[in-house]
């Protein structure tokens, strides 16, 4: 009998953390198994998402309008409402409140952390200058920006030379899920190896001075994750979440191990593809999209980590700083590149928007939650990729698509 992949992965994190706890820092002999199947994962980005965007917005022809509109539109909603979750959170434990970092934040250099750019400097960026170095350098959002201007002109050509673009990038995309298929085999010894490493190099020590914090963003991620993402879910298309949960398990997993929406996407592709029935022409489209500009996760933790900072240092905000603050997190999670840690670096974004980012002790405490960053990037990613695939069920519903969860009938 053949074990479902979200078994197989399931069982190889436990597998993994038990390794951990009883070999120690010898169980990091397991770590190449990890970095192989990152590297095997981030081989197939680049390609991919240039392939499925450009096929994407070429399949969806005249509807891209109509199916763009709903993408963003359903993007902006979520993040908000992440934030939204965020900020009251924040304000309700108030994490950052009397807490003492001193022994902890002594330990990290925050030169290790380098400053981003303004939030305006994100919308320009999306421009790359040149496509090609885009592609080359891996700048995902200068990819898609590219992709989605040269695919929404391939429809307008004459038929011979539109016939040949359409083939072409179609083949192409298919190619790259047979090969993301191939890569997928690997998961479960790639989570093994991810999850062994994670817990091997992570003391517990550090946690405890900033526990509150961590405890807040969780209970937040919880409750998007799991109340308010299935609720939508629901209102839109009618269909029990737990069917959508099942079918994304392999991506959640993939999402937790790899803390990498970008190294996920070709896991994330396969799920809504195969297990949720989104057709292809939807799913290339909405999910790569999903993946570099809708951070869920992200958004949340940049507002409720920036309340915490504020906190932290004695400040108390006044309702427009928490409206700057609401308004940057948003652009910071749209920026945050899709790989570990982006959305902490991008903090400083959020800071700086509200005066903090040159206060000495805002970097001290973001050297401290670089430290515990882990596991809350991994549950962040888990939110980002799950609100992503959410919304690739939604759009595809709304366009009549009635074939959804064709297993689990
Ligand atoms: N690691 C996250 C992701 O790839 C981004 C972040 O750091 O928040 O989705």
């Amino acid at each position: 009998m053949k074990i479902k992949l979200y078994w197989q992965v399931l069982i190889a994190m436990v597998l993994g953390i038990t390794f951990a706890l009883i070999f120690k820092e010898q169980a990091l002999i397991a770590k190449p198994l990890g970095t192989i199947f990152m590297r095997l994962l981030k081989m197939i980005i680049v390609p991919l998402i240039i392939f499925s965007i450009t096929s994407g917005v070429i399949n969806l022809g005249k509807n891209i309008g109509r199916v763009g509109a709903k993408t963003f539109g359903y993007y902006l909603l979520t993040s908000l409402i992440a934030i939204v979750i965020g900020l009251t959170l924040a304000n309700l434990i108030k994490p950052g409140v009397g807490i003492d970092l001193g022994s902890v934040a002594t330990e990290f250099d925050p030169a290790l952390l380098s400053t981003p750019s303004s939030p305006f400097d994100i919308i320009i960026r999306m421009i790359p200058l040149n496509p090609l170095a885009a592609a080359v350098e891996g700048d995902i959002l200068g990819i898609i920006f590219w992709c989605i201007v040269f695919g929404s002109v391939i429809p307008q050509l004459p038929k011979k030379h539109r016939l040949v673009l359409n083939q072409f990038f179609n083949a192409g995309f298919e190619a790259m899920m047979i090969l993301t298929k191939a890569v997928i085999i690997f998961l479960p010894i790639g989570v093994f190896g991810l999850i062994s490493t994670a817990v091997a190099t992570t003391g517990f020590e550090l946690f405890k001075g900033v526990a509150m914090y961590m405890v807040t963003i969780t209970i937040g991620l919880t409750l998007h994750a799991f109340v308010i993402l299935p609720v939508i879910f629901f209102l839109f298309t009618r269909i029990n979440p737990i069917k959508h949960y099942r079918a994304i398990a392999p991506a959640m997993a993939a999402a937790f191990s790899t803390s990498s929406s970008g190294a996920t996407l070709p896991v994330t592709m396969d799920c809504v593809e195969t297990n949720a029935g989104v057709s292809n022409k939807i799913s290339s489209f909405v999910l790569p999209l999903g993946a570099t500009i809708n951070m869920d996760g992200t958004a949340l933790y940049e507002c409720a980590g920036v309340l915490f900072i504020a906190q932290a240092l004695g400040f108390d905000l006044s309702f427009t700083q928490q409206l700057i603050i609401v308004i940057t997190a948003f652009l910071a999670s749209v920026g945050a590149a899709a790989i570990p840690s982006a959305g902490l670096v991008m903090i400083f974004i959020v800071l700086d928007a509200v005066g903090l980012g040159n206060h000495p002790g805002a970097a001290l405490i973001v050297g401290t939650m670089l430290a515990v960053d882990r596991p809350l990037d991994m549950y962040r990613t888990v939110v980002n990729i799950t609100s992503d695939s959410i919304g690739a069920v939604i759009v595809a519903k709304s366009e009549g698509e009635k074939d959804l969860y064709p297993n689990q009938k």
